[in-house]
């Protein structure tokens, strides 16, 4: 059924017709407002309060418990996706943490970003960024889509053993992704996936989020075009390269799929990555943007 099909007076359409930019607009915009960078920040901080936390570690399983508690508080779907990861150093059990808010169309839009930071034995990295700012951009994000009406099902997931155990392979990475695409090719949730967006280090004072050029281009330009039009275009930069991220593996598997990542870090994987290099702000840009692509998404 059309519109035109309803059979409107004529002055009610026109009316009808006028209203809609409006209401499409201040949607967005409400939409857009909701995310807040000092919860952001808020959540950051608590992640990394428990110190170093690469997969499999004490601090890694209290941190999945904080994110637990903090989803259970929420009107979602919780679920956990266990597994062991084979790895250089032996068998590493790790878990991805999932909250799903559903909608009714039968397709699904994913965000993603990872919860671990890098094992350097001996040293105190808390990963601020590296870890630390993708889990509170996520933690937000949850929170802004709690009680919210979807049209997709809206998946929010804490990825762990992102980081290598060694040195940064094809086998030795990414472990939490890899696992998660695989589960989801065989259970069917892949096929039903419109679009993935992943977040990676995107809290820095001083923001510039990189073209990732493996990334999907038509996905590339719906986020950079959000972020256009909320004033945010100085921030998503036109130069690029190419980054391997927890989005690879389902790129891989046909998942149309883009990483937000601001590489240019001077701390990165670096004990220095702690929370004085990052700014609320820097959330709030990144999430107010993932946050209005997720919206226009849905409108797809
Ligand atoms: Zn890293």
């Amino acid at each position: 059924m059309t519109w035109q099909g309803m059979a409107l007076p004529h002055n009610l359409m026109v009316l009808w017709r006028r209203a809609m930019p409006c209401v499409f607009l201040a949607a967005t915009a409400a939409f857009a407002a909701d995310f807040s960078g000092a919860s952001a920040f808020k959540y950051t901080q608590a992640a990394v309060a428990f110190g170093p936390r690469p997969s499999g570690s004490a601090a890694n399983r209290e941190l999945q418990a904080y994110i637990r508690t903090q989803l259970r508080m929420l009107k979602c779907e919780m679920t956990e996706d266990p597994f062991v990861a084979k790895t250089p150093k032996g068998d590493i059990p790790m878990t991805n943490i999932i909250a799903k808010f559903p909608g009714r169309s039968g397709h699904a839009i994913v965000v993603t970003g990872h919860f671990d930071t890098k094992l350097f034995p001996g040293r105190k990295f808390v990963g601020a960024n590296d870890g630390g700012s993708s889990t509170g951009l996520l933690m937000e994000l949850a929170r802004d889509l709690n009680g919210t009406t979807r049209v997709d099902d809206v998946y929010v997931v804490f990825f762990d053993g992102e980081e290598a155990v060694n040195d940064w392979t094809e086998t030795d990475s990414v472990y939490g992704s890899r696992h998660l695409a695989y589960k989801w090719k065989a259970d069917g949730t892949l096929a039903r996936i419109k679009a993935l967006v992943n977040v990676d280090m995107i809290g820095d004072k001083s923001l510039g989020v990189l073209i990732e050029e493996n990334s999907t281009a038509s996905l590339r330009k719906l986020v950079w075009n959000a972020a256009s039009e909320l004033g945010y275009k100085a921030y998503f930069l036109e130069t690029g390269e190419k980054v391997d991220d927890d989005h690879m593996p389902f790129l891989k598997l046909g998942v149309p799929s883009l990483d937000i990542i601001d590489f240019d870090y001077e701390p990165w994987h670096k004990d220095s990555d702690t929370l004085d290099k990052l700014s609320a702000k820097s959330l709030e840009i990144v999430g107010t943007v993932v946050l209005e692509s997720v919206h226009r998404l849905e409108r797809q």
